[in-house]
Protein backbone atom coordinates (compact mmCIF):
# COMPACT_ATOMS: atom_id res chain seq x y z
CA UNK A 1 0.00 0.00 0.00
CA UNK A 2 1.05 3.45 -0.81
CA UNK A 3 1.87 4.99 2.16
CA UNK A 4 4.32 8.53 1.63
CA UNK A 5 4.25 11.06 -1.10
CA UNK A 6 6.61 14.27 -1.31
CA UNK A 7 6.67 16.84 -3.92
CA UNK A 8 9.53 19.13 -2.76
CA UNK A 9 10.36 22.27 -4.16
CA UNK A 10 14.32 21.78 -4.31
CA UNK A 11 17.03 19.70 -4.90
CA UNK A 12 18.26 20.21 -1.74
CA UNK A 13 14.88 18.40 -0.22
CA UNK A 14 14.54 15.73 -2.42
CA UNK A 15 18.05 15.03 -1.77
CA UNK A 16 17.51 15.02 1.92
CA UNK A 17 14.28 12.91 1.53
CA UNK A 18 16.24 10.40 -1.08
CA UNK A 19 19.23 9.91 1.72
CA UNK A 20 16.78 8.56 4.17
CA UNK A 21 15.80 5.19 2.29
CA UNK A 22 14.64 4.15 -1.06
CA UNK A 23 11.90 6.31 -2.56
CA UNK A 24 10.16 5.92 -6.18
CA UNK A 25 11.43 8.99 -7.89
CA UNK A 26 8.14 10.00 -10.25
CA UNK A 27 8.45 12.85 -13.32
CA UNK A 28 5.92 12.08 -15.86
CA UNK A 29 4.71 8.99 -14.50
CA UNK A 30 4.49 7.30 -18.12
CA UNK A 31 6.60 4.48 -17.66
CA UNK A 32 6.20 4.33 -13.73
CA UNK A 33 1.96 3.93 -13.95
CA UNK A 34 2.06 1.45 -16.75
CA UNK A 35 4.26 -0.75 -14.73
CA UNK A 36 2.07 -0.96 -11.79
CA UNK A 37 -1.24 -1.73 -13.14
CA UNK A 38 -3.47 -3.30 -10.91
CA UNK A 39 -0.49 -2.93 -8.00
CA UNK A 40 0.57 -0.15 -5.51
CA UNK A 41 3.90 1.17 -5.79
CA UNK A 42 6.09 -0.78 -3.47
CA UNK A 43 8.33 2.57 -2.21
CA UNK A 44 6.98 5.88 -1.23
CA UNK A 45 6.63 8.47 -4.19
CA UNK A 46 9.05 11.17 -4.70
CA UNK A 47 7.04 13.56 -7.28
CA UNK A 48 10.27 15.88 -8.93
CA UNK A 49 7.93 17.81 -10.86
CA UNK A 50 7.69 21.15 -8.31
CA UNK A 51 11.57 21.15 -8.51
CA UNK A 52 12.25 24.68 -9.54
CA UNK A 53 15.12 24.83 -11.86
CA UNK A 54 14.85 21.27 -13.16
CA UNK A 55 12.59 22.00 -16.23
CA UNK A 56 13.79 23.25 -19.39
CA UNK A 57 17.01 23.14 -21.71
CA UNK A 58 19.91 25.73 -20.92
CA UNK A 59 23.15 26.48 -23.11
CA UNK A 60 26.61 26.93 -21.41
CA UNK A 61 30.17 26.98 -22.31
CA UNK A 62 30.51 23.24 -21.96
CA UNK A 63 26.72 22.33 -24.15
CA UNK A 64 24.22 21.86 -23.09
CA UNK A 65 21.77 21.00 -19.67
CA UNK A 66 18.58 19.18 -20.23
CA UNK A 67 16.54 19.53 -16.97
CA UNK A 68 15.73 16.17 -15.75
CA UNK A 69 11.48 17.13 -15.28
CA UNK A 70 11.96 18.46 -19.33
CA UNK A 71 9.46 16.87 -21.18
CA UNK A 72 9.50 15.15 -24.93
CA UNK A 73 7.24 17.89 -25.64
CA UNK A 74 9.84 20.77 -24.44
CA UNK A 75 12.39 19.27 -26.74
CA UNK A 76 10.26 19.24 -29.86
CA UNK A 77 9.31 23.19 -29.11
CA UNK A 78 12.99 24.29 -27.77
CA UNK A 79 15.07 26.26 -30.50
CA UNK A 80 18.08 23.77 -30.95
CA UNK A 81 20.74 23.73 -33.51
CA UNK A 82 20.39 21.01 -36.15
CA UNK A 83 22.77 18.71 -34.21
CA UNK A 84 19.32 18.19 -32.18
CA UNK A 85 17.44 16.84 -34.82
CA UNK A 86 18.06 13.49 -33.94
CA UNK A 87 16.68 13.99 -30.26
CA UNK A 88 13.52 16.05 -31.81
CA UNK A 89 12.64 13.25 -34.30
CA UNK A 90 12.75 10.63 -31.18
CA UNK A 91 10.68 13.11 -28.92
CA UNK A 92 8.04 12.77 -31.64
CA UNK A 93 8.07 9.56 -32.11
CA UNK A 94 7.86 8.19 -27.73
CA UNK A 95 3.91 7.36 -27.70
CA UNK A 96 1.48 9.92 -28.86
CA UNK A 97 1.27 13.87 -27.95
CA UNK A 98 -0.33 13.58 -24.52
CA UNK A 99 2.87 10.94 -23.27
CA UNK A 100 5.39 13.65 -24.94
CA UNK A 101 3.80 15.99 -22.95
CA UNK A 102 4.06 14.42 -19.45
CA UNK A 103 7.36 12.00 -20.69
CA UNK A 104 10.30 13.07 -19.35
CA UNK A 105 13.91 12.30 -21.21
CA UNK A 106 15.41 11.72 -17.99
CA UNK A 107 12.31 9.35 -17.23
CA UNK A 108 12.97 7.72 -20.63
CA UNK A 109 16.60 6.77 -19.84
CA UNK A 110 16.30 6.44 -16.25
CA UNK A 111 13.79 3.58 -17.21
CA UNK A 112 16.65 1.79 -19.20
CA UNK A 113 14.44 0.16 -21.31
CA UNK A 114 16.00 -1.50 -24.30
CA UNK A 115 13.45 -0.11 -26.74
CA UNK A 116 13.55 3.47 -25.15
CA UNK A 117 13.66 6.30 -28.53
CA UNK A 118 15.53 9.07 -26.71
CA UNK A 119 18.67 6.87 -25.48
CA UNK A 120 20.39 5.91 -29.28
CA UNK A 121 19.82 9.37 -29.52
CA UNK A 122 21.54 10.76 -26.86
CA UNK A 123 24.57 7.99 -26.60
CA UNK A 124 24.75 9.19 -30.62
CA UNK A 125 25.29 13.05 -29.29
CA UNK A 126 27.81 11.89 -26.27
CA UNK A 127 25.24 12.63 -23.82
CA UNK A 128 25.73 11.95 -19.65
CA UNK A 129 23.58 12.08 -17.05
CA UNK A 130 23.94 14.27 -14.13
CA UNK A 131 23.33 12.69 -10.32
CA UNK A 132 22.91 14.86 -7.19
CA UNK A 133 22.79 13.15 -3.59
CA UNK A 134 23.62 14.83 -0.37
CA UNK A 135 27.37 13.24 -1.05
CA UNK A 136 28.01 15.18 -4.43
CA UNK A 137 27.40 15.56 -7.85
CA UNK A 138 28.81 12.89 -10.53
CA UNK A 139 28.41 12.90 -14.28
CA UNK A 140 28.58 9.64 -15.86
CA UNK A 141 28.53 9.05 -19.91
CA UNK A 142 24.97 7.40 -20.83
CA UNK A 143 26.43 4.63 -21.74
CA UNK A 144 28.53 4.07 -18.23
CA UNK A 145 24.73 4.73 -16.51
CA UNK A 146 22.21 2.57 -18.64
CA UNK A 147 23.76 -1.13 -17.55
CA UNK A 148 21.17 -3.18 -18.95
CA UNK A 149 17.39 -3.85 -19.68
CA UNK A 150 15.87 -1.59 -16.10
CA UNK A 151 18.98 -1.83 -15.00
CA UNK A 152 21.26 1.56 -14.33
CA UNK A 153 24.16 2.80 -12.15
CA UNK A 154 21.61 5.52 -9.99
CA UNK A 155 22.59 4.76 -6.37
CA UNK A 156 19.27 4.68 -4.20
CA UNK A 157 19.62 8.02 -3.06
CA UNK A 158 20.73 9.90 -6.24
CA UNK A 159 18.73 12.15 -8.56
CA UNK A 160 19.37 12.59 -12.29
CA UNK A 161 18.80 16.08 -12.35
CA UNK A 162 19.77 16.57 -15.96
CA UNK A 163 21.17 15.02 -19.15
CA UNK A 164 24.25 17.04 -20.53
CA UNK A 165 25.08 17.15 -24.15
CA UNK A 166 28.37 18.34 -25.28
CA UNK A 167 28.92 21.25 -27.48
CA UNK A 168 29.62 20.77 -31.37
CA UNK A 169 30.30 23.19 -34.08
CA UNK A 170 27.66 25.01 -35.65
CA UNK A 171 27.90 22.87 -38.83
CA UNK A 172 26.65 19.47 -36.62
CA UNK A 173 24.05 17.46 -37.92
CA UNK A 174 22.09 14.44 -36.39
CA UNK A 175 18.92 12.20 -37.82
CA UNK A 176 16.78 9.21 -36.28
CA UNK A 177 15.25 6.93 -37.91
CA UNK A 178 12.72 4.09 -36.11
CA UNK A 179 11.47 1.10 -37.35
CA UNK A 180 7.95 -0.13 -35.69
CA UNK A 181 5.35 -2.72 -36.10
CA UNK A 182 3.21 1.01 -37.61
CA UNK A 183 4.04 3.92 -38.27
CA UNK A 184 2.74 5.84 -34.88
CA UNK A 185 2.48 4.58 -31.47
CA UNK A 186 4.53 2.09 -31.92
CA UNK A 187 7.52 -0.08 -29.69
CA UNK A 188 10.83 -0.13 -31.49
CA UNK A 189 11.75 -3.28 -33.61
CA UNK A 190 15.02 -0.92 -34.04
CA UNK A 191 15.83 2.15 -33.91
CA UNK A 192 18.80 4.23 -35.23
CA UNK A 193 20.57 7.39 -34.37
CA UNK A 194 23.76 9.35 -36.69
CA UNK A 195 25.62 12.27 -35.61
CA UNK A 196 28.33 13.90 -37.84
CA UNK A 197 30.62 17.31 -37.54
CA UNK A 198 32.60 18.54 -40.09
CA UNK A 199 35.42 20.90 -40.24
CA UNK A 200 35.57 24.05 -42.95
CA UNK A 201 36.65 21.67 -45.69
CA UNK A 202 33.44 19.81 -44.97
CA UNK A 203 35.57 16.25 -43.38
CA UNK A 204 33.86 14.66 -40.96
CA UNK A 205 35.55 15.01 -37.51
CA UNK A 206 33.09 13.23 -35.06
CA UNK A 207 30.67 10.47 -35.64
CA UNK A 208 28.47 8.98 -33.11
CA UNK A 209 26.29 5.90 -34.53
CA UNK A 210 24.09 4.02 -32.18
CA UNK A 211 21.10 1.36 -32.28
CA UNK A 212 18.47 0.86 -30.01
CA UNK A 213 16.00 -2.18 -29.49
CA UNK A 214 18.62 -4.42 -30.45
CA UNK A 215 20.50 -5.36 -27.35
CA UNK A 216 19.77 -5.04 -23.71
CA UNK A 217 21.21 -1.74 -23.85
CA UNK A 218 21.80 0.74 -26.61
CA UNK A 219 24.45 0.40 -28.78
CA UNK A 220 27.36 2.50 -30.26
CA UNK A 221 28.31 1.18 -33.89
CA UNK A 222 32.31 2.17 -32.73
CA UNK A 223 33.90 0.15 -36.18
CA UNK A 224 31.41 2.63 -38.54
CA UNK A 225 31.97 5.59 -36.76
CA UNK A 226 35.85 4.98 -37.13
CA UNK A 227 35.34 4.98 -40.89
CA UNK A 228 32.88 7.58 -40.72
CA UNK A 229 36.32 10.02 -39.67
CA UNK A 230 38.01 12.34 -42.38
CA UNK A 231 35.37 11.56 -45.09
CA UNK A 232 33.83 14.12 -47.18
CA UNK A 233 30.41 14.76 -45.65
CA UNK A 234 28.47 15.07 -48.62
CA UNK A 235 30.15 11.55 -50.12
CA UNK A 236 27.89 8.54 -50.31
CA UNK A 237 28.11 7.69 -46.90
CA UNK A 238 25.45 5.27 -46.71
CA UNK A 239 27.64 2.69 -49.08
CA UNK A 240 30.26 3.11 -45.77
CA UNK A 241 28.17 0.45 -43.71
CA UNK A 242 29.45 -2.89 -43.66
CA UNK A 243 27.03 -5.52 -42.01
CA UNK A 244 30.61 -6.69 -39.56
CA UNK A 245 29.67 -3.19 -38.08
CA UNK A 246 26.44 -4.39 -36.76
CA UNK A 247 29.18 -7.16 -34.23
CA UNK A 248 28.03 -5.08 -30.69
CA UNK A 249 24.03 -5.34 -31.73
CA UNK A 250 22.71 -8.69 -29.68
CA UNK A 251 19.14 -8.78 -31.34
CA UNK A 252 16.82 -11.03 -29.97
CA UNK A 253 13.84 -13.50 -31.64
CA UNK A 254 10.37 -11.93 -29.65
CA UNK A 255 6.95 -11.18 -30.96
CA UNK A 256 7.73 -7.69 -32.56
CA UNK A 257 10.75 -9.42 -34.81
CA UNK A 258 12.93 -11.92 -35.21
CA UNK A 259 16.60 -11.45 -34.48
CA UNK A 260 17.14 -11.80 -38.11
CA UNK A 261 14.63 -9.25 -39.04
CA UNK A 262 16.25 -6.86 -36.68
CA UNK A 263 19.63 -6.84 -38.35
CA UNK A 264 18.47 -6.40 -41.83
CA UNK A 265 15.95 -3.63 -40.76
CA UNK A 266 18.58 -2.03 -39.16
CA UNK A 267 20.97 -2.16 -41.96
CA UNK A 268 18.51 0.13 -43.73
CA UNK A 269 18.00 2.28 -41.05
CA UNK A 270 21.40 2.89 -40.52
CA UNK A 271 22.02 3.41 -44.29
CA UNK A 272 18.89 5.99 -44.36
CA UNK A 273 20.49 8.00 -41.29
CA UNK A 274 23.82 8.86 -43.02
CA UNK A 275 21.56 9.71 -46.04
CA UNK A 276 19.43 12.21 -44.30
CA UNK A 277 22.05 13.50 -41.90
CA UNK A 278 23.58 15.29 -44.43
CA UNK A 279 20.84 16.61 -45.64
CA UNK A 280 19.03 17.91 -42.43
C1 LIG B 1 1.12 4.73 -24.21
C2 LIG B 1 2.62 4.85 -24.04
C3 LIG B 1 3.42 4.91 -25.16
C4 LIG B 1 4.80 5.02 -25.04
N1 LIG B 1 5.55 5.06 -26.17
C5 LIG B 1 6.90 5.16 -26.08
C6 LIG B 1 7.71 5.20 -27.25
O1 LIG B 1 7.22 5.15 -28.39
N2 LIG B 1 9.05 5.28 -27.10
C7 LIG B 1 9.63 5.34 -25.86
O2 LIG B 1 10.86 5.43 -25.77
N3 LIG B 1 8.91 5.32 -24.72
C8 LIG B 1 7.55 5.22 -24.80
N4 LIG B 1 6.80 5.19 -23.65
C9 LIG B 1 7.48 5.20 -22.35
C10 LIG B 1 7.58 6.58 -21.64
O3 LIG B 1 6.58 7.46 -22.07
C11 LIG B 1 8.94 7.25 -21.85
O4 LIG B 1 9.99 6.38 -21.50
C12 LIG B 1 9.07 8.56 -21.02
O5 LIG B 1 10.13 9.33 -21.50
C13 LIG B 1 9.26 8.27 -19.52
O6 LIG B 1 9.38 9.50 -18.84
P1 LIG B 1 8.54 9.81 -17.52
O7 LIG B 1 8.92 11.19 -17.08
O8 LIG B 1 7.11 9.55 -17.69
O9 LIG B 1 9.18 8.72 -16.53
P2 LIG B 1 8.55 8.12 -15.17
O10 LIG B 1 7.51 7.14 -15.48
O11 LIG B 1 8.20 9.22 -14.22
O12 LIG B 1 9.86 7.38 -14.60
C14 LIG B 1 10.43 6.29 -15.28
C15 LIG B 1 11.50 5.64 -14.40
O13 LIG B 1 12.61 6.51 -14.24
C16 LIG B 1 12.76 6.91 -12.86
N5 LIG B 1 13.06 8.34 -12.90
C17 LIG B 1 12.40 9.28 -13.62
N6 LIG B 1 13.02 10.47 -13.50
C18 LIG B 1 14.08 10.27 -12.69
C19 LIG B 1 15.11 11.13 -12.20
N7 LIG B 1 15.18 12.44 -12.54
N8 LIG B 1 16.05 10.62 -11.39
C20 LIG B 1 16.00 9.29 -11.05
N9 LIG B 1 15.07 8.43 -11.49
C21 LIG B 1 14.11 8.92 -12.29
C22 LIG B 1 11.44 6.56 -12.19
O14 LIG B 1 11.60 6.27 -10.82
C23 LIG B 1 10.99 5.35 -12.99
O15 LIG B 1 11.67 4.20 -12.53
C24 LIG B 1 5.39 5.08 -23.74
C25 LIG B 1 4.57 5.04 -22.60
C26 LIG B 1 3.21 4.93 -22.74
C27 LIG B 1 2.35 4.87 -21.51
Amino acid sequence: MLNRFERPQTIAQAARLLASGPWAVLAGGTDLYPAHVGRAVAAPLLDITAIAGLRGIRRDDRGWAIGATTTWTDVVRAELPPLFAALKAAAREVGGVQIQNTGTVAGNVCNASPAADGTPALIALGASVVLQSERGERELPIEDFVLGSRRTARAVDELVVAVRVPARSARARSAFAKLGGRRYLTISISTVAVVVDVDDSGAIVHAGVAVGSCSAVARRLPALEARLFGVAADSDLASLLDSADLAPLTPIDDLRGSAAYRRDATVTLVRRALREVVTT
